[in-house]
């Protein structure tokens, strides 16, 4: 395989090694002397796989005793309609943080179940930075952040402090820095953009608050059937459980999400001081609300996209286009991304200043 600088926004990349292991275990698995897609979810070795995998997220995330971990599937956008069914009791109230298009997913399909107050929004500035979340009102059951915006390259450089407890959206964030999780009710996030392919979403329960809001939820959004069957209410999405556990291990060998936090901050550091040393671009976001994992950056010209992009290309570089909400380039840096993918970015952006500044 070529070597490829992958910067796609998600699905994304993953570490060698766990595509490695993961596409022979498709082939035969382990010495089970099938493949792990076509065996019973409820083999003693899968049971184990998804045992594993939620005791990992569990240990890594530094979650308290009170919370467990579910993998299930329909992704974070069904999770915007299961947070709010399981957190947001009959007739109550919810507090939502507007920062970019998938907190406008969640504040949609939250309306489904209650009523929503959107406490604070950056819309009007194309979502460039994080607003500041007073205090809410104590009726709101919780108020829902999104950790990190993954099309407008902001994120909350700390996590908000709440009077009510916090729900979060951290897809794109999970497992890239240390949090205090004693504020969260719930964290959610689809696996693909930092945890392994796509199929499969992470949800991480307070069970202490869990089963409050006096509603009969359909069983597949009843987070409490999930976890009366350990994650195995209908078969799972067996692939992606199994490749995520394996990133979680990888990510544990790594010395954990300490380690990697180190890695993605120097990552970052060294890109955006490059956005900001350089003539020829400029950042979206604004400098106090600007993301580790996604950075987004446009041409101050841009009569010279043609030229930029044939370079990057060039250099084997892909998925840099930004979204088309933002315009320019956008550059995910996730756990997998290595430092030296970074540094042959920054290499082409100094190259292109050199010939066309
Ligand atoms: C990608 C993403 C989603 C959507 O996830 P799906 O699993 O595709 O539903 C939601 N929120 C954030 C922050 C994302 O980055």
């Amino acid at each position: 395989m070529a070597h490829i600088h992958n910067y796609s926004a998600g699905p994304c990349i993953l570490p060698a090694e766990v595509l490695e292991q993961a596409s022979q275990a498709v082939k035969s698995w382990d010495d089970h002397g099938l493949s792990l897609v076509e065996m019973s979810h409820r083999s003693k070795a899968f049971v184990e796989t998804m045992d594993e995998c939620r005791a990992l997220t569990k240990e890594l995330l530094d979650l308290p005793d009170r919370f467990e971990i579910l993998y299930l599937q329909g992704g974070a956008s069904l999770g915007f309609l299961t947070a709010a069914m399981n957190f947001l009791p009959e007739g109550g109230q919810a507090a939502y943080a507007d920062t970019g298009t998938w907190s406008a997913k969640a504040i949609k399909e939250a309306k489904h179940a209650g009523h929503v107050n959107v406490v604070t929004s950056s819309k009007d500035s194309n979502y460039d930075h994080i607003p500041t979340v007073g205090e809410v009102d104590a009726q709101n059951a919780f108020l829902h952040i999104t950790t990190n915006n993954t099309i407008f390259g902001t994120q909350y450089a700390d996590m908000p402090t709440s009077n009510v407890p916090l729900v979060a959206d951290m897809s794109s964030d999970i497992l890239s820095r240390t949090f205090d999780a004693e504020p969260f009710a719930l964290i959610y996030g689809g696996v693909q953009k930092n945890m392994g392919p796509a199929g499969a979403v992470m949800y991480a329960v307070d069970t202490e608050k869990l089963g409050a809001t006096g509603r009969d939820i359909p069983s597949y959004l009843d987070l409490n059937v999930h976890l009366g069957k350990d994650s195995m209410f209908n078969t799972p999405p067996v692939f992606s459980v199994y490749a995520t556990m394996l990133t979680l291990r990888w990510l544990k060998a790594k010395g954990g999400v300490a380690a990697i936090q180190k890695e993605n901050e120097a990552k970052s550091a060294l890109l955006y001081a490059e956005i900001d040393r350089n003539a020829l671009f400029s950042g979206h976001a604004q400098t106090d609300s600007r993301s580790h994992m996604n950075v987004t950056f446009r041409l101050n010209d841009d009569s010279h996209a043609a030229h930029f992009d044939a370079a990057w290309n060039a250099a084997d570089i892909s998925g840099l286009k930004g979204h088309r909400s933002v315009g320019g380039y956008r550059a995910s840096m996730y756990n997998a991304l290595p430092l030296s993918s970074v540094e042959v970015l920054v290499n082409v952006m100094r190259e292109f200043e050199r010939t066309h500044g």
